[in-house]
């Protein structure tokens, strides 16, 4: 497959593609060869004002489209992107480093949130509540918060953005996104699918620049009414702090630390099959990858050699090259953060099963790794890794598995083992995560909610409750005179 013709970069300003007033730009390096492909533009000011300006006439206009009009458009929209999805994927590939089959899932899949959402959109219901007088009608109206401010990262460069995307157009919101730098062609070819498709001017908007000096200038900002951010916990908290200061609506999907259970009576293929597939999806940067392995002690040394069987069967590569099912970090600060991860599990006394090192010279390749007999102290054990490292650790009961589940203070997701419904029920009550999936690798569809709990954020970025975050309510009360 080819690595050449990736595309330069430039922002969506008022729906057409320009250059920063400034002609700044960055370098897009790929993570397979550490080498610059390209290149995106760096908004300044200047071009955030022009970019804020389009955002309040693209709501203006956009909000007073019938829901049923803004499916259509959005229908448009996802339709082009599955036809993109090749080129689409090819792009994504090159700038973040997956391999080309995930890139591929990726886009297809955002076509399939832009749809459900375009559907949602059309349900959103106020209701009728019956007055005390009865010379009144009492109305709740639901209407669109107005225009929002968008910061996704780079993990998935698609993902993160049609699922704010999706759920603040289908409520009739205009949407100004702050896309990674670092992986910026993937999320131009989407928004161009909705300017094909026929949004107003200025309902999608797309800068890029430094992420600090741009939210700081959005949030604040007067035309801006909702703030979502994915991204690290560190950050999110700041940007919340932001959002609470000018008293704008927000969501935070933040960072996880997905404990995964495996019970004394789990089916153990089962559960090497679907978290181990999930571990080293995207190399493990994935806000909801299996990161915390607890297994029960008379099942362990069968479940870690298992897992190590897994990891080696990988194939480490470039991801556009035929075969390779675990591409590169998707930047160098990765490589680094995983060096000391491993060093400081070493130093605890963790046991490396399999990998623990980086591969090769050039590229930010990091052989899939597993660690056994793991400290609680370790590091690994506590802040999110984001790389392609499994850590296990035996416990003797469920209810000490459950407590060390809860012990970080992070709530995103979980993942559970077991054959016993007493055991599920036992899960699905007590493990504090926005998300539990049992007996299976995680299922984020869309029409199910999305986001976590304590330090992992607040909010949701699927099912209905994804729509009330764009969304006002209006109680209207009308005297018959
Ligand atoms: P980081 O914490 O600096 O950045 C995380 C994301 O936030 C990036 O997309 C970045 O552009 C953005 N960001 C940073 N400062 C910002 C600001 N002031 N305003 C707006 N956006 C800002 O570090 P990083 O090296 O890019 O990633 C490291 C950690 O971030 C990972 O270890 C992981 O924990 C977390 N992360 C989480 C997700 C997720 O899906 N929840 C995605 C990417 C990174």
């Amino acid at each position: 497959m080819s690595t050449s013709s990736y595309v330069d970069t430039r922002l969506l300003i008022n729906g057409e593609w320009s250059d920063a007033a400034s002609g700044k730009t960055l370098d897009v390096i790929n993570p397979a060869t550490g080498q610059p492909i390209g290149k995106v533009a760096h908004a300044g000011i200047a071009d955030l004002d022009r970019a804020l300006e389009a955002a309040q006439r693209g709501f203006e206009a956009w909000r007073k489209v019938p829901a049923n009009e803004r499916a259509a458009t959005m229908r448009r929209a996802a339709a082009l992107l599955r036809e993109r999805a090749p080129e689409i994927a090819r792009l994504l590939t090159l700038e973040q480093g997956k391999p080309f089959a995930e890139a591929r899932v990726e886009v297809l899949a955002g076509a399939d949130i832009i749809e459900w959402f375009a559907d949602e959109g059309r349900r959103v219901y106020g209701r009728i509540v019956p007055s005390r007088n009865l010379a009144a009608q009492q109305l709740v109206i639901k209407e669109p918060v107005g225009p929002v401010a968008a910061f996704t990262p780079w993990n998935f460069p698609i993902n993160q953005i049609v699922r704010k995307l999706g759920a603040a157009l289908a409520c009739g919101c205009s949407f100004l996104v702050k896309a990674p730098e670092e992986t910026p062609a993937s999320p131009a070819a989407l928004l161009q699918t909705f300017v094909e498709a026929g949004v107003p001017a200025g309902t999608v908007g797309l800068v890029f620049g430094n992420p600090a000096e741009i939210s700081s200038y959005l949030i604040a900002h007067p035309i801006i009414r909702k703030v979502t951010f994915t991204g690290s916990t560190p950050v999110g908290k700041q940007l919340a702090a932001l959002a609470g200061q000018h008293m704008k609506r927000a969501t935070m999907e933040l960072g996880g630390h997905a404990p995964v259970i495996v019970a004394e009576d789990a089916d153990i293929a089962l559960a090497v099959k679907a978290a181990g597939g999930a571990k080293w999806r995207n190399a493990g940067q994935v806000c909801i990858s299996p990161t915390r392995f607890l297994v029960h002690n008379s099942v362990k040394a069968e479940f870690a050699q298992a897992m190590v069987k897994h990891a080696e069967s990988l194939k480490l590569g470039d991801g556009l090259a035929e075969g390779t099912t675990l591409g590169p970090l998707a930047n160098a600060r990765r490589l680094t953060a995983m060096a000391q991860v491993l060093d400081d599990a070493r130093q605890k006394g963790a046991t490396i099963a399999t990998g623990g090192e980086r591969v090769g010279t050039s590229g930010n390749f990091f052989a899939p790794t597993v660690l056994t007999d793991v400290p609680l102290e370790a590091d690994v054990f506590n802040n999110e890794p984001f790389g392609p490292v499994a850590a296990i650790r035996g416990f003797d009961s469920l209810e000490e598995a459950i407590a060390e589940a809860n012990r970080l203070p992070f709530g995103l997701a979980g993942y559970a083992f077991t054959r016993s419904i007493r055991n599920a029920h036992l899960l699905s009550q007590h493990v504090e995560v926005g998300m539990l999936w049992i007996n299976q690798p995680a299922a984020p569809s869309p029409e199910m909610p999305f986001g976590g709990i304590k330090d992992s954020g607040y909010g949701s970025e699927g099912g209905p409750e994804a729509m009330e975050a764009y969304l006002n309510t209006k109680a209207v009360s009308i005297m018959a005179v």
